[in-house]
This record gives structure tokens, sequence and C-alpha cells, in this order.
């Protein structure tokens, strides 16, 4: 038995055949262009690798309607990519194949992917937060992917602004100074006109990083207590920023939350991904393992 995954992301589609064990066994990967042109490529892939599909999942950027009530269930809502608002991504899939598909937000697949194969295997509840060119958080609440009233928005979180000690007016074309407008990769870039893998460890850049980082953790730890906090994205291969995450947050919490993971432990509680770049694809496997 096979399973469809699909990662679909702003500027790339991962396209995978595999089985509900995990292991990928057809892939290909396609730049994002126009919306009928990329899922007509989605589609022939699928048609010619995935055998006897069982079904399809999506991992999405977003915002995206997932309420699975709503006639736009899968819609893309408002996107600045261009043609990709009020987008219908699994119309063209569903007349292509008689299968279950489902989609949700790319971090809420990627953490799936982290409760079945990665670091947040026997968890129940935990996030995963993507620090990327942008700043996005899935949840696991009780073994449940977190949906609410539509899904979480973690990167938009209004965080302190000293405007003293950092000018920068962040990114967001939204807020402004919300957590993802002043630190996301593209804020970074925005602030210290290079890119933010092209700074080095010991670059000022990274102290407020970790601060704002710290911040988010910390208002995500307060409201949602998870188990762990599993951080990934381009950003965060830069490694050195763990412990400075990890000290800043501690000295945030000021061990009012008094449990050994936090207070001796913070090491194994705000950790990156063990998947190396290949949760994504992954959860959308995992995704789809949930519709067997
Ligand atoms: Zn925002």
């Amino acid at each position: 038995m096979s399973l469809g995954a699909i990662e679909a992301g702003g500027t790339k589609f991962v396209c995978a055949v595999g089985t509900p064990a995990g292991d990928i066994l057809h892939e290909l990967r396609i730049p994002t262009t126009m919306p009928h042109e990329t899922m007509s490529q989605v589609t022939e892939f699928m048609r010619i690798r995935g055998g006897q599909l069982a079904a399809i999942g999506i991992g999405s950027f977003g915002p995206i309607q997932l309420n699975p009530d709503s006639p736009k269930y899968g819609y893309i809502t408002n996107t600045p990519k261009n043609g990709w608002s009020d987008f219908d991504l699994i119309g063209p899939l569903r007349s292509a194949f008689k299968v279950p598909i489902v989609v949700d937000t790319d971090v809420n697949a990627a953490a799936l992917a982290e409760a079945q194969w990665g670091r947040a295997q026997g968890l129940k509840t935990f996030l995963y937060v993507t620090v990327g060119t942008g700043i996005g958080g899935g949840a696991l609440a009780e073994g449940m992917i977190l949906h609410g009233l539509i899904h979480p928005e973690m990167g938009h979180i209004r965080v302190p602004h000293d405007e003293v000690r950092d000018p920068f007016p962040g990114v967001c074309p939204y807020h402004g100074d919300c957590l993802e407008g002043l630190a996301s990769g593209r804020a970074l870039e925005a602030r210290w006109g290079a890119p933010s893998g092209t700074l080095p460890p010991d670059h000022p850049a990274w102290v407020l990083e970790a601060e704002y980082l710290a911040l988010g953790c910390a208002n995500w730890i307060c409201t949602l207590s998870p188990q762990r906090i599993i951080l990934g994205g381009g950003v965060m291969q830069q490694h050195h920023l763990f412990p400075l995450i990890r000290h800043r947050l501690s000295m945030l919490l000021n061990a009012y939350i008094d449990v050994p993971q936090l207070t001796h432990d913070i090491a194994n509680y705000v950790v990156p991904s063990s998947l190396g770049g290949r949760g994504g694809i992954l959860g959308a496997l995992a995704l789809a393992g949930t519709m067997l």
C-alpha cells in the first residue's frame, strides 16, 4: 500500500510516494509557479509514481481553510503569493484520485512527523515551530492536532519590542513588529542587510534573535503547556542559537513553572528537529497515514 505526500511551500513543492512506516519510495521537487501549472505537475507525478494510492496528505503553506464542514475546505485563503489566494488546493487531486485527501498546515504536518519519527515520540502535547522565511507553529494537544478556530498562528504573536535597543520596525505586512516581523529570516536579512546564514556566530544579531525567540517560547509555554518545543527551519540551522534561547528562556520564566524539564533539563526541552529537513514531507506522509 502506498501513500501520497505533498509538502506545499511558497517557493517549492515536494511530492512523494511512501509507506505508512515512513519510507519514501519516490520523490519530486518542483518550483512553485502558478497554481494550475504546479498542481498539474503534482497530479502527473502521483499518477505515474503512485500505484495504488490509499490516501494523500498535504502539508501546506497558509493560511488555509481546515474546517472539514466548510465548502472551502483545503482552500488557501489570503496569501500575497501571486495567483494562490482563494485557490482550491485539493480540487485538482480530488478530480484525479478517488482516495481520501487530507490537508493541514505545513507545521502541523511537521509536528505529526515529530510525534511519529522525531523528537516528540511518546509526547502528547508539544510544539513544532519553524523559523525560516516566516515563523509558524504547529501543535499537538493531548495527542490531537490543534486546529481550533482555523489553526494556530504562533508566528504572529506580539512580543515586547524595545525600540531603543532594536529600532527595526519589523517586516510583517499585517503587524510590523509581531514575532515573525522581528525574528523571521526575512526580518534578519532586512535588519542586518545580509542573509542570516552569512552572519557569524558572534554577530549581535543572534543575541537579539534569541531574545525574541525566547519571548515566543515563554508565551507559548504559558499558554499551551507543551512538554517540549522543537525548533526547525532555516534560521535554526544556526545551532549556536539554541543555548542562547534556553538561557534567556530560563531567565524569563524565572522558575515559576517548577518542573524539572524547565528548571534542570532545558537542553532537552527546547530542541532542534532530528528529521534533518525531512519533517515537511514526512509530515505530509504521516497526515495521509491518518486516513487509513
Ligand atoms: Zn504578523
